[in-house]
């Protein structure tokens, strides 16, 4: 191993391998490595989503900007890099339902924040009920937002696919391999990888997820910011119901200042469908069971105490929501019941075995309120991605490649060719769509 780097990036999900890609074709001469605890890339939160390619619908074009531009471009990159590399990429759509004219009033402003985002006529439509029965007899809505440019994917296997590339141009993948201490030494970084082994690095990039936050504060970083985690668990439907609608289906959120999402009907890439996902609040971004949960209840307590979170978690509302997730956890009915509640066909006894959890990390400011979009932090000798949630894994290709370029017209890693082909791309061009 060399102990040597240029630049460490801390975590293997989508986002730190979207970033070695583009680092890997424009800065060739550099020494990079990616640092992943697990046994393989996109084991945590990138392999264990909806896996569905956002159009940008749900997202104030204010408020949560970088999430929406990247969403917009990362359709088509993804589209593109599945085709050349033959990966899955199924252009299915999605629907997005409302109960009453309370959330028909929202799909308004959804249809109008997605042509804001950049869809157009053709990709985003708002039906009443009587039109969306003529294409999807099953669903019972007061309106439906039907929005064209949306398919489904396996981030997984983009994410490996990515890991293959970046390790071809040279960079390098040590993964099971924790970062476990970081220290300041003489304008270096000494980073102590599985409590052992030491390594060298000039600049460190935090793209550690659900851990980015305290990987921050150990460098000093975002003191006033603190997360909660909240897992998001689904449930396999029977092959009965798998034609029961064409496209996958969600409904507009209760309390869309709260990161809990009502649960949707998914239809995955390979056909199967789901029921989810919950967020149930847990205490570790690994809190997948009780065991993890148990063991970091307090530490995550006493952090939550001494910070914004206090505010949150003392919410009146917070509480309530909380207790409707945790609910729905404990109960498979409870949560299939929200979903009945537009796919009135399915029947909780039918709905058997548990899929795949997945953890949400939110950020809290210090005033106890979630931050909406994704918050960069930097010093002269580390760059952090915190509370990079949804659409993330659309997004990760053009939002990294916007990350290299700050980066790159800082001076820290000059490209080489500043118009270099990145797979099937030119850099230069990602960069001029995005921008404009
Ligand atoms: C339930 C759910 C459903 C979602 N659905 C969608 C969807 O349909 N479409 C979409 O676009 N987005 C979706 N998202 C969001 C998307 O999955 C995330 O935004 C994205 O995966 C975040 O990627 P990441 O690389 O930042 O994080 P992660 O995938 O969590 O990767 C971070 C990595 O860092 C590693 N790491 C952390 N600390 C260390 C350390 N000390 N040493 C070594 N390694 C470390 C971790 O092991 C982890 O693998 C969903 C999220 C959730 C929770």
């Amino acid at each position: 191993m060399a102990h040597n780097f240029d630049l460490v990036i801390i975590g293997g999900g989508i986002l730190g391998t979207s970033l070695s890609f583009f680092l890997s074709h424009l800065n060739k001469s550099k020494q990079i490595a990616v640092i992943e605890q697990a046994k393989q890339v996109a084991f945590h939160t990138s392999g264990r989503n909806t896996g569905k390619v956002h159009a940008p619908y749900l997202y104030n074009p204010e408020k949560k900007k970088m999430f929406a531009t990247a969403a917009f471009h990362g359709y088509e990159m993804w589209k593109k890099y599945s085709q050349i590399n033959d990966l899955p990429f199924k252009e299915d759509g999605v629907i997005e339902v409302s109960k009453d004219k309370k959330g028909t009033k929202v799909l308004e402003k959804y249809l109008k924040w997605g042509k804001e985002n950049g869809l157009n006529e053709d990709e985003i439509k708002l039906l009443d009920k009587s039109e969306l029965k003529k294409l999807e007899p099953e669903i019972k809505c007061d309106s439906a937002l039907c929005v064209y440019k949306d398919a489904s994917t396996d981030y997984s296997i983009l994410t490996k696919s990515l890991m293959d590339d970046s390790k071809q141009n040279g960079i390098k993948f040590l993964l099971d391999t924790k970062v476990t201490d970081i220290k300041n030494r003489e304008g270096k970084w000494k980073i102590t990888l599985n409590d052992e082994h030491e390594i060298f690095s000039n600049f460190i990039i935090n793209a550690a997820g659900g851990e980015s936050i305290d990987i921050a504060h150990r460098l000093g970083i975002a003191k006033n910011f603190t997360d909660v985690h909240f897992r998001g668990e689904y449930w396999k439907a029977p092959k009965e119901y798998f034609n029961l609608t064409k496209t996958s289906v969600y409904s507009v959120p209760e309390f869309p200042d709260y990161p809990f999402l009502d649960p949707h009907w998914i239809i995955r890439v390979d056909g199967t469908c789901e029921i989810g996902p919950n967020a149930v609040p847990v205490f570790s971004p690994y809190g997948y069971d009780r065991t993890e949960n148990i063991k970091e209840f307090f530490p995550k307590m006493l952090e939550m105490i001494g910070s914004g979170a206090r505010k949150a978690i003392f919410d009146k509302q917070f509480q309530e929501l909380a207790i409707n997730e945790i609910q729905s956890s404990m109960s498979k009915s409870s949560m299939v019941e929200r979903v009945k509640r537009f796919l009135p066909k399915i029947d909780p006894e039918k709905i058997t075995e548990k899929g795949t959890a997945g953890i949400r990390s939110s950020v809290i400011n210090e005033k106890g309120k979630f931050v909406p979009d994704v918050i960069l932090m930097e010093d002269s000798m580390s760059f952090h991605i915190l509370n990079y949630n949804s659409p993330g894994a659309t997004g990760a290709l053009p939002f990294s490649a916007q990350i290299i370029n700050q980066l790159n017209d800082k001076g820290l890693f000059r490209n080489e060719k500043s118009d270099s082909n990145c797979g099937p791309w030119k850099f230069s061009e990602i960069i001029e769509a995005i921008s404009s």
